[in-house]
């Protein structure tokens, strides 16, 4: 049983002045893996104070020694690979092949990152002026629990890039994957105050930094309904935001697409993180006529699919984070039911043998329209919708018909086709006959799926203040 009593201000761990303790569940199990003492208000108010005591001579680091502490974090965290992996699939229940995965991505965002000092332009030339790229101040970091120390490491990173000062609120369920990623941060040797790190809950800690007038700026990722709380509060102090929201991602199969390839595909993108991604694919759109092929497959791979214990390395789905997560799923599932529409496979209740942990049965509904809520709303769990087109029109509608926009995927055998039809949805990416990352190209959503972009340049710009010098 662990106990985590210390968060991280100033450049020290100390103990938080909140007295309430949190507990950490095991999401394989169930059991009780520790507890977390929670920060407050105060707690929130020293960390941004030191961050915004910080900034006056962060703000003003060179290129060269920003670089020198992305390496640092970086070297930190290469020392601790199987701490890093072992912990997100012990607290987090993240499968080990997504926390090897995951793993990889933290260490790039310091590769990308470095690769931004070394190419960006903090001065520019616009009309007859000087253009000054300025850091914009301190930044409130508030992440969710589905790749805690991802998001720590991509948000972080660009901050430094800019010459920020953070203050970071993990989830409280993160605390054990916080806790070791903030052993490295410390290792590595930044100015104290750069990063500071609050555990506490949503509605005080994180309402605390969307409210206090020193935070200039926050990056967000979480769900569309805290994102629209968070950015009402923060334009009383005009606070910039960035907000990485919910999707309900499209996924559409062009007529002439390799079924042995797309539907593979259709699956890994739907269930990627034990179906608790943003960017899950979870609209299938299919040709009418290919339905019964599409059906077979599909059945097939998600029988063969292996669902269980997280730690075991072919394991492809683990378990929901907690039991409030699972019950959501299966909340959608009955809904599915409900609606009208037909289970092809998987369904309520936990898989055989599964019993104590937060299982679901990857499930996939077919006969579903896209007005149903199943098809409307985000699940964050292996639920996977078959809706079917009959035209190229078709399709790009109902892809679009939807209040979020954060990515898509299409499947072709013709690139160009495919890349036309990419061309004409609605989301901040779309991705062709495949599942891909660039760290160096812009992620964000259209509509509902958030505000701003994060990634290369533009995620880069959101942390920057332009200042236009006029002789
Ligand atoms: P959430 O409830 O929105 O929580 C996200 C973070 O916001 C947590 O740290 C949470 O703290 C905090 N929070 C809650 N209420 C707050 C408030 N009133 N003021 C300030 N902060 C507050 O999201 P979740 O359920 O943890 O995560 C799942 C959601 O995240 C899904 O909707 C998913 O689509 C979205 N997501 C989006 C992306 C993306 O990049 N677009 C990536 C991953 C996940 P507590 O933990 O204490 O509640
Ligand atoms: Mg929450």
């Amino acid at each position: 049983m662990k106990t985590i009593d210390k968060i991280y201000i100033d450049g020290e761990f100390v103990k938080p002045k909140g007295t309430a303790y949190f507990d950490l569940i095991s999401p394989t199990t169930n059991e009780k893996l520790g507890k977390v003492l929670l920060g407050n208000e105060e707690d929130t108010q020293n960390a941004i104070n030191a961050a915004k005591k910080a900034f006056k001579t962060f703000s003003k680091t060179t290129a060269t020694e920003r670089i020198q502490y992305l390496e640092n974090i970086q070297n930190s965290i290469k020392k601790r690979k199987n701490d890093f992996i072992n912990v997100m699939v012990e607290e987090y229940g993240g499968t080990f092949q997504f926390a090897s995965v995951s793993y990889e991505y933290m260490l790039k965002s310091f590769d990308s990152a470095i690769n931004l000092l070394n190419n960006y332009e903090f001065t520019k030339k616009m009309g007859e002026s000087e253009v000054q790229m300025t850091p914009i101040g301190v930044v409130g970091i508030i992440i969710p629990w589905n790749s805690s120390n991802g998001f720590i490491c991509s948000k972080l990173s660009t901050a430094i890039v800019a010459g920020c000062t953070t203050v970071i609120k993990p989830s409280e369920m993160s605390a054990q994957q916080t806790q070791l990623i903030t052993e490295c941060l410390h290792e590595a040797g930044l100015p104290i105050g750069v990063f500071n790190i609050v555990n506490g809950l949503g509605e005080i800690v994180g309402a605390e930094i969307s409210r206090n007038p020193d935070i200039a700026k926050i990056s967000f990722t979480g769900s569309t309904t805290v994102g629209k709380m968070i950015a009402k509060e923060a334009v009383n102090t005009m606070k910039r935001i960035t907000l990485e929201l919910g999707g309900k991602s499209p996924n559409i199969i062009l007529e002439d697409a390799d079924l042995s390839k797309a539907i593979p595909l259709a699956i890994m993108a739907a269930y990627m993180n034990s179906g608790q991604a943003c960017i899950a694919g979870t609209r299938l759109l299919v040709p009418e006529n290919k339905l019964e092929e599409v059906k077979l497959l599909v059945k097939e791979l998600v029988l063969n699919t292996v669902v269980g214990d997280p730690k075991n390395q072919n394991t492809a789905i683990g378990p929901m984070v907690s039991q409030k997560q699972y019950e959501r799923v299966q909340n959608y599932i009955q809904i599915g039911i409900s609606e009208g529409a037909e289970i092809l496979t998987g369904g309520l209740g936990k898989p055989a043998g599964l019993e104590n942990g937060n299982f679901v049965k990857p499930t996939v509904f077919i006969n579903v329209n896209n007005q149903m809520r199943i098809a409307r709303e985000e699940i964050f769990g292996p639920v996977l919708s078959i809706i079917t087109y009959k035209t190229e029109e078709e399709a790009i509608e109902i892809a679009n018909d939807t209040s979020y926009g954060l990515q898509a995927y299409v499947s072709s055998a013709d690139e160009k086709r495919a890349h036309n039809i990419a061309s004409q949805i609605s989301a901040g990416r779309v991705q062709i006959n495949g599942i891909g990352h660039d760290p160096m190209a812009p992620f964000g959503g259209f509509k509902q799926s958030g505000i701003g972009r994060e990634f290369g340049v533009l995620g880069l710009e959101a942390y920057l203040e332009p200042k236009a010098l006029i002789q």
